[in-house]
């Protein structure tokens, strides 16, 4: 007897699901920060055990992963990124592990950065599109289905009823950013963060640095941004949850425009913050963006 539960569990293949190095048997998917994670669980329904590097809140550029991230992916059955050089550390994490990994940015139409010492390279914040994440869902149930063949139609059947509700909140998050007042159509961030929400929503884009992982804030950016923000008078700036909102602060004190407040964009925040899904941080931002902006704001 004694025997034969022993053997269950190291097969683990007794529940007759696809066996995986799960703490339950399912195959574990491993994703770079908290914004996959939650889409990949989408899709993956209750048939993968999907888990993500950062925690909510962490900063994924520049993130040095601990040696427990790599036992951990060491033991992972996929692991998945975003790619477009958004995981600077990334490369080098999965080097020499014997683990398949999956790129799900792959097939956007990808925008450059237009400024700084990143000029022309991809803008990696391609989720802030709910349409890019429809692709990235895509290569999901593609990458799913490979690493489980068996729950194939699972994946497909989450994947179509998640890019519904995806279609739902880029049509809501357009409809409420029509609202905002022609003369003030401007949105001013810490990080350039935002380039494929506002290409969709038709906001102009002005930031203080082009990305985190060398976020420096120098104070010509800051010049920069306080001289856009009197020019246009903008009525409110805003800054990302997982950065010091410091040198934004600057900007508020020198032009008096409103901190129209924080916005979420490279983490989720903890489930019992104000956006603990991704369909969330999208209705999140809109809503916060259009009310600052429209002198609802707080
Ligand atoms: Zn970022």
């Amino acid at each position: 007897m004694a025997a034969v539960v022993l053997l269950c569990l190291a097969l683990t293949a007794c529940g007759g699901n696809a066996s995986g190095n799960g703490s339950d048997g399912r195959p574990v998917v491993l994703t770079t920060f908290t914004v996959l994670a939650d889409v990949a669980r989408n899709v993956a329904g209750d048939k993968l055990q999907v888990e993500s590097i950062t925690k909510a809140g962490a900063e994924i550029h520049g993130y040095e992963p601990t040696p427990g991230d790599i036992r951990k992916a060491a033991q992972a059955d996929l692991i998945l990124d975003n790619g477009l050089n958004l995981e600077a550390w990334f490369g080098q994490f999965v080097e020499g592990l014997d683990v398949p990994h999956a790129v799900v940015s792959e097939g956007v139409e990808v925008m450059s950065i237009a400024e700084d010492s990143y000029q022309g390279k991809p803008n990696p914040h391609a989720w802030m599109s709910p349409v890019n994440v429809q692709i990235y869902v895509d290569n999901m149930v593609k990458a799913f289905s490979e690493l489980d063949p068996q729950n194939a139609a699972a994946f497909e059947a989450n994947g179509k009823a998640y890019k519904a509700k995806l279609q739902a909140v880029q049509d809501q998050m357009k409809a409420k950013l029509a609202a905002v007042p022609k003369n003030q159509r401007a949105l001013v961030t810490c990080e350039g963060a935002f380039s494929y929400l506002t290409r969709d929503a038709g906001l102009d884009e002005v930031y203080i640095w082009a990305v985190n992982a060398e976020q420096q804030a120098t104070p010509q950016q800051i010049t920069e941004a306080i001289g856009y923000v009197r020019a246009n008078k903008v009525p409110a700036v805003f800054c990302e949850s997982t950065v010091s909102d410091a040198p934004m602060r600057q900007v508020v004190e020198a032009t008096g425009a409103k901190f129209g407040g924080v916005l979420y964009v490279d983490s989720l925040s903890e489930t019992d913050g104000p956006v603990p899904t991704y369909l969330d941080l999208i209705r999140h931002d809109s809503q916060l963006i259009t009310a600052a902006l429209s002198g609802a704001g707080s």
